[in-house]
């Protein structure tokens, strides 16, 4: 039964890890702090269709300073293809919106408990490998939520 399931799932999802339900980096979409919100990005943005866009410091993809959330987009005046820095340093006085990161072998667990309390929607992943850390992927509250509770009728 379902009640059965879910049970079953809670004691497996005990000990896991955030790396094994985050979405792994190449599979992330971001856009870089330098590129303009021209029609061609904000038409992929759109096509996309994600509510968060990691934002990376000038080409550097594993350098993520901030999540632009594309509700901010929607009052702003975009006429003039604004860079993305420019939007970002426009949203930061009125609201900041830095990127929280956690390690890759964090509980799963602790990591939903924390999100429950705070407002955050969205962590970076990070692998600690001699002398730095790198970027491995991305972890959003509903990953983790899919992961204890999705797809419980398909099993
Ligand atoms: P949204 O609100 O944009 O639908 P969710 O937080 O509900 O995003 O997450 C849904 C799935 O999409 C999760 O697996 C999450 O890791 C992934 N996701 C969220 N934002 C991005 C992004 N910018 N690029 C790639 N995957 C993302």
């Amino acid at each position: 039964d379902t009640e059965g399931k879910i049970l079953t799932r809670t004691m497996k999802f005990r000990g896991k890890h955030v790396s094994q339900m985050m979405t792994p980096i190449e599979s992330v979409f971001l856009l870089s702090s330098e590129d303009r919100l021209d029609r061609k990005t904000l038409l992929l943005i759109v096509e996309k269709g994600y509510t968060r866009i990691p934002i990376y410091e000038k080409k550097n993809r594993r350098k993520i300073f901030y999540t632009l959330n594309i509700k901010d987009l929607i009052s702003l005046d975009l006429h003039n293809e604004p860079k993305v820095k420019h939007v970002i340093a426009h949203l930061r006085k009125t609201r900041d919106t830095p990127m929280r990161f956690v390690v890759a072998n964090m509980e799963a667990q602790q990591l939903l408990e924390e999100m429950k309390k705070g407002d955050e929607h969205m962590c970076c992943v990070c692998k600690y490998t001699p002398c730095r850390y790198q970027l491995i992927g991305l972890i959003t509250i509903e990953d983790i939520l899919e992961e204890l509770f999705g797809e419980i009728e398909d099993e």
